[in-house]
């Protein structure tokens, strides 16, 4: 609600903090959690809203790489593994345990045995935590998902990472939320337009792009954690770097779901690479693309479109092939990858551009720059720039792993037990309410019983209540309708824009917010 987001950034004026946190996608609002976790004083600030850029646009994959394996890097594999298993472990209703199902026919640029050999590395790599890999005849193929076309096919493959069935802008935010709750000073849309280092303190200059008014910050430190812009912005600081960033652009087209929704399907396009079909409800994923890009604000173009519809349709037995028609939504973003400072790279090397991600330190002035990173990397990044901070002589407690994870199962059954007690809401809704807000989902259950109309069903699939709106406008600092629509939710994502239309003075009512843009 616009009232939150004007007294939080109130309370950033004139404030001194260790570490001002500049960029809340992923990498932002992670290190924000886990600094505040470490008793850091901290403050938050993003020129759009929170994961507005890159990551509101990946795959939703938390994975360890499997494809990573193609380029060697087994170090990045075990690391981004790893860091799925604990996510996997630790948000047992938001990150959620999922099939890929490979299918190679004359595209796949190695035959299925190798690739069910590497699937078993993959899996050992991964400490075995994920079920089993196994090589499938085309004919099993097509018994599981009868939507893929087996014709061309030499075989199946079928291994396991994880994915988030929500969004991962969503998933984003619960950083963010932490962060926010454990007293960091949090901002959307608001830039840092000037920074100033003098006697060991940097004073930030802050502009609410909304209304356009001025705010000042002081901080010891600064983190540089906005992605494709780091290189600007570390210009802007006098900040000299080893690594800069290249863009990779990638998109997805959202469609109606293909096949049963139970599993990613993986093919290789036409150019070898992998592509995915990826479930988000009752809607199917497709993408994504590799396209080197200089600039980071990037469109879907017709040649996009028509290129990965070709590819899909191309592997699929559908009554008809799918077109633009089909296409409910898109996504499009720049994956910011490590280079060296040159930048330089072959054009032949592109594709195996590694995605890891590197911390660099400027003690001279203070800056903790982020390069690259994965959603599934988030956990790993965090705690690295604690450590760098403190490397900087920042005053940080020990972190165990409380600071991220849902709340214990004990808390979600004494939640489940509340549900059942009260009638005004089904049963069956009560996951879904403790995957989107956790602990904060009894609010919305004490708001229904404070005001039984709130039950009410706002939209039915996915489901949500009149009581979640207004707990999300009211806690969740939404500053626009499109906060809300494809961001806290994935609504404009996976429904049809005349149907959302119809609803969008009710959604802003609800959410307390007086225009539906800004
Ligand atoms: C197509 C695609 C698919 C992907 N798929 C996956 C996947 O399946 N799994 C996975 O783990 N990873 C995936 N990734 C990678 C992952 O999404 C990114 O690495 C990650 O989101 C980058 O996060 P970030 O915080 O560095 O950048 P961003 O999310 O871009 O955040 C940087 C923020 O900085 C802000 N900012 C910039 N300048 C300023 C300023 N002056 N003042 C205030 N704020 C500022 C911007 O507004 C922005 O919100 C994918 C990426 C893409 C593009």
């Amino acid at each position: 609600m616009e009232r939150q987001r004007t007294r939080l950034l109130d309370s950033l004026d004139n404030a001194s903090v260790d570490v001002a946190i500049i960029g809340g996608g992923i990498n932002g609002a992670v290190t924000a959690a886990a600094l505040s976790a470490a008793g850091v004083s901290t403050a938050l600030v993003d020129r759009g809203d929170f994961s507005s850029f890159t990551s509101q646009e990946s795959s939703n994959l938390v994975w360890g790489g499997f494809k990573y394996l193609q380029s060697y890097e087994f170090r990045l594999v075990r690391k981004l593994s790893m860091s799925r298993n604990r996510l996997t472990e630790a948000y047992p209703s938001q990150v959620e345990p999922i099939e890929f199902l490979a299918t190679f026919d004359d595209n796949s640029p190695y035959p299925v045995w190798l690739a069910g050999m590497g699937a078993v590395a993959y899996w050992a790599i991964g400490n075995f935590a994920t079920d089993r890999p196994r090589v499938l005849r085309p004919s099993t193929v097509e018994k599981i998902e009868p939507v893929i076309d087996t014709s061309r096919a030499k075989g199946g493959l079928i291994y396991s990472d994880a994915y988030l069935p929500d969004n991962d802008a969503r998933f984003t935010f619960g950083f963010v939320k932490s962060a926010l709750d454990r007293g960091s000073l949090t901002a959307n849309y608001t830039e840092l337009t000037r920074a100033d280092f003098a006697d060991g303190w940097w004073t930030l200059h802050l502009t609410d792009v909304l209304d356009g008014s001025a705010r000042t910050l002081r901080a010891r430190t600064i983190v540089n954690a906005t992605g494709p812009w780091i290189d600007q912005l570390n210009t802007q600081l006098s900040v000299t770097t080893e690594h800069r960033i290249a863009h990779s652009k990638g998109i997805h087209l959202i469609v109606p779901r293909i096949g049963s929704g139970e599993r990613v399907f993986a093919f290789f396009d036409e150019d070898e690479r992998l592509y995915y079909v990826i479930p988000m409800g009752e809607r199917s994923v497709i993408g994504t693309t590799d396209t080197r890009v200089d600039d980071p604000i990037t469109t879907v173009t017709d040649q996009d479109r028509e290129f990965v519809l070709r590819q899909i349709n191309a592997r699929l037995d559908l009554d008809a092939p799918l077109t633009t028609d089909d296409v409910i939504a898109e996504r499009c973003g720049v994956r910011p990858l490590v280079v060296g400072a040159s930048g330089d790279h072959e054009e032949s090397d592109w594709l195996q551009l590694s995605r890891k991600h590197e911390i660099e330190i400027d003690r001279d002035r203070g800056v903790v720059s982020i390069f690259g990173g994965k959603l599934t990397d988030c956990l790993n990044v965090g705690e690295e720039v604690l450590d760098a901070v403190a490397e900087l002589g920042i005053a940080t407690n020990k972190l165990d792993d409380s600071w991220f994870g849902e709340p214990p199962a004990a808390e979600l059954a004494r939640f489940q037990a509340r549900i059942r007690a009260t009638d005004h809401i089904d049963t069956d809704n009560a996951l879904t309410l403790w995957q989107r807000y956790g602990r904060r989902a009894n609010f919305v259950l004490d708001r229904v019983i404070e005001e039984p109309a709130l039950a009410e069903i706002l939209w039915d699939e996915p489901r949500y209540l009149k009581a979640e709106i207004v707990e999300i406008g009211e806690h969740e600092m939404v500053a626009c309708v499109e906060d809300f629509l494809r961001r806290r939710t994935s609504l404009s994502l996976t429904e049809y824009g005349d149907e959302l239309d119809d609803r969008i003075t009710e959604i802003s009512e609800l959410l307390g917010i007086t225009t539906a843009t800004h």
